[in-house]
C-alpha cells in the first residue's frame, strides 16, 4: 500500500509572508529565482529557510508519507524551489490556473476541487496556509468516509515550523499499515 500523501504548500509555507515593514524572518535566506513562464531578466525574490530542507528530508526518509508539491509554483517547485533546500525531484499537483481574485472564489481554498479529484479515496496530510473553515468542514467528511485526512495550517507569517512536521509523522504513524509503509519506504531509499 502506498504511504498516504503529504501536500506541500510553498507561499505562506516554505516562503512566509513579509511582514508590515516588508522584512522576511531572519532565518531565511535570500533568492532570486526565474521560474518557467518568465525570462532571465525578470526574477522573483524569494526568501528560504535553509533549516527546512533537513528537516523535510527527516520526514521523507520515514517512508512514511508520499511527499508531493501542491502549490501555484507547479513544476517549479520540483525545479527551483525543492533544490534550493537540497530536497530531491518531488512531484507536483499539476494544478489548474483559474482566473480568480481571491483564494477563496467559493468560501474554500481554490486547490480543493483539483486536489480531491487528484487524490480520489486516498488518505492525505496536506500543509497549507490558506484553507477555510469549509476545507476543514471537508477533512472531517472525508475522515468520516474512511479517507484519512488532515489538514496542517501554519502561520504564512512565520510558515513551516518543526511541530508541523512532527504532527504529520504522528499522524503517519497511527494510520493502519503505517509500519509496512515505513520498512518499505526505507527499503526503497536503501
Ligand atoms: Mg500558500
Amino acid at each position: 500500500m502506498r504511504p498516504p500523501y503529504l501536500l506541500l504548500d510553498v507561499d505562506g509555507v516554505l516562503i512566509p509572508f513579509p511582514d508590515a515593514d516588508g522584512a522576511s524572518p531572519a532565518s531565511h535566506n535570500r533568492h532570486d529565482v526565474v521560474p518557467a513562464d518568465r525570462s532571465a531578466d525578470d526574477p522573483v525574490t524569494i526568501w528560504l529557510n535553509p533549516a527546512h530542507g533537513p528537516l523535510l528530508m527527516q520526514v521523507i526518509r520515514t517512508g512514511l508519507v508520499t511527499p508531493v508539491w501542491c502549490t501555484s509554483w507547479r513544476h517549479d517547485a520540483t525545479t527551483l524551489i525543492g533544490p534550493l533546500l537540497g530536497l530531491p525531484p518531488l512531484p507536483y499537483v499539476d494544478l489548474p490556473r483559474p482566473q480568480i481574485t481571491t483564494s477563496h472564489p467559493n468560501g474554500y481554498l481554490w486547490k480543493r476541487d483539483h486536489v480531491g479529484t487528484w487524490l480520489g479515496n486516498a488518505p492525505v496530510i496536506w500543509i497549507d496556509d490558506d484553507f477555510t473553515a469549509l476545507d476543514h468542514e471537508w477533512a472531517a467528511e472525508r475522515t468520516a468516509l474512511g479517507q484519512a485526512t488532515t489538514l496542517v495550517q501554519p502561520d504564512p507569517h512565520v510558515g513551516l515550523l518543526a511541530e508541523h512536521l512532527v504532527e504529520v509523522l504522528a499522524w503517519a504513524a497511527q494510520l493502519p499499515g503505517a509500519q509496512a509503509d515505513a520498512a518499505n519506504g526505507q527499503a526503497e531509499a536503501a
